[in-house]
């Protein structure tokens, strides 16, 4: 087993690889394997490995690299997410993928596809939507009729006809690599000293990097590591921190507010790899139909998943209370229309709840974090004080 320390380095180095080297070198390996790119922030990726692909996720350029070209193809009053991509697919950072998925989420997604498709990025390149209703027999149909699109793009680059074997293989997998982080997720909410989030945010980045078999042997060292004490448990409050689902706040910003004295027991950073709750039956005769169903029944809330009958701001509410927080950080890119726009009903629950909250919003590249060490401290001390 190697040492946490060591396991920690490597992946912080896998999670901001601009290059992604060990994706590109996993490739290498075999000529009939191929790279998919994902945007933030959920695509199934048991259908790409199954069609012996890797999926990457492709979370933004973040303060790692200097855009120039990107601010030409998008107008000021975006999200810095697009422009730090498209600045990355210019320099040739992507060049090895041979295909991308566009979830969508938003307007500037959109058009960041259609920017990959006149840029000849990619063998492919697919906007992917989402059903809308969540009859299984209408919108789930249409999911499964969204999947059989990449299934074909990925088939005519290298000619993998997929199995309901090895898609069922492939969720498999990924159920563990599911209830590996939920494990993670729960022995922080006893003990978040023992990793913090900053070093959890690394390992779940490095995830989308890397085959999720290695992945699932990380998490599993990871957490017989964190079962066993480490670090000093201190007078901190304990925070969901929410927003910050696509465009991925800088480290430093989650340094500060770890520094201010909060625990972040719960969180949206990565939220891709945790979107579906609990397993999705890896035994079925269709496991198309098993991804839209998990899809449409088990996805936890976010600003990009439309659950009219189950409104976000009462799941936030329910979340914040089965963590045991004393407050909610509303955290959110510039911009970011999906999270900005949900906030106000949001902030209503909490303040029908009595839950304390603060708000703020950054760029993935922000570079001065005083403000909101200072914001974030004085919400700790408040709650300390006055709760
Ligand atoms: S950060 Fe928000 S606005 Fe920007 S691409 Fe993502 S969802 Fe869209």
């Amino acid at each position: 087993m190697k040492s946490f320390e060591a396991i920690l380095k490597e992946c912080e180095g896998l999670a901001f690889d601009l290059n992604f080297a060990r994706a590109k070198k996993w490739k290498a390996e075999d000529k009939k394997r191929i790279l998919v790119g994902y945007l933030p922030i959920y695509v199934p990726r048991e259908i790409i490995h199954a069609a012996n692909g890797l999926p990457v996720g492709i979370m933004g350029a973040g303060d790692r690299k200097q855009i120039i070209k990107g601010d030409a193809y998008y107008q000021s009053y975006i999200c810095h997410l697009p422009r730090g991509i498209i600045e990355m697919a210019l320099d040739k950072n992507l060049d090895d993928f041979d295909g991308f998925m566009f979830p969508a989420i938003c307007d500037c997604v959109r058009n960041l596809s259609g920017m990959f498709k006149l840029s000849k990025k990619g063998k492919f390149q697919r906007y992917f939507d989402y059903p809308q209703n969540f009859d299984v027999l209408i919108g789930g149909t249409f999911y499964i009729q969204e999947m059989e699109k990449i299934l074909e793009d990925m088939q005519a680059v290298n000619g993998v006809k997929v199995t309901p074997e090895a898609i069922n293989k492939a969720i498999k997998l990924y159920n563990t690599n599911r209830r590996l982080i939920e494990e993670i997720y729960n022995i922080r909410q006893q003990y978040p000293w023992r990793l913090s989030a900053v070093e959890t945010y690394h390992i779940l980045r490095a995830g989308i990097t890397i085959p999720v078999e290695e992945h699932n042997e990380m998490l599993e060292q990871v957490v017989e590591h964190i079962q066993r004490e480490r670090g000093e448990p201190m007078d901190n409050i304990r925070v969901v921190v929410t927003g910050s689902f696509c465009e991925q706040p800088p480290i430093g910003l989650i340094k500060s507010i770890e520094m201010a004295g909060c625990y972040i027991v719960e969180d949206d950073f990565m939220l891709g790899s945790r979107q579906i709750q609990g397993d999705i039956n890896d035994n079925s005769k269709n496991p198309l139909e098993a991804l839209a169903d998990a899809y449409i029944h088990q996805s936890t809330f976010t600003s990009c998943f439309y659950d009219v009958e189950n409104p976000r701001g009462k799941r936030l509410v329910k979340l914040a209370k089965e963590r045991n927080a004393d407050g909610i950080i509303f955290s959110a890119a510039s911009f970011c229309d999906p999270a900005l726009l949900d906030r106000p009903q949001m902030q209503q629950e909490c303040d029908a709840a009595g839950i304390p909250h603060i708000n703020f919003q950054y760029h993935e590249n922000t570079g001065q974090f005083k403000v909101i060490k200072e914001q974030a401290g004085t919400f700790s001390d408040s709650i300390k004080l006055w709760a």
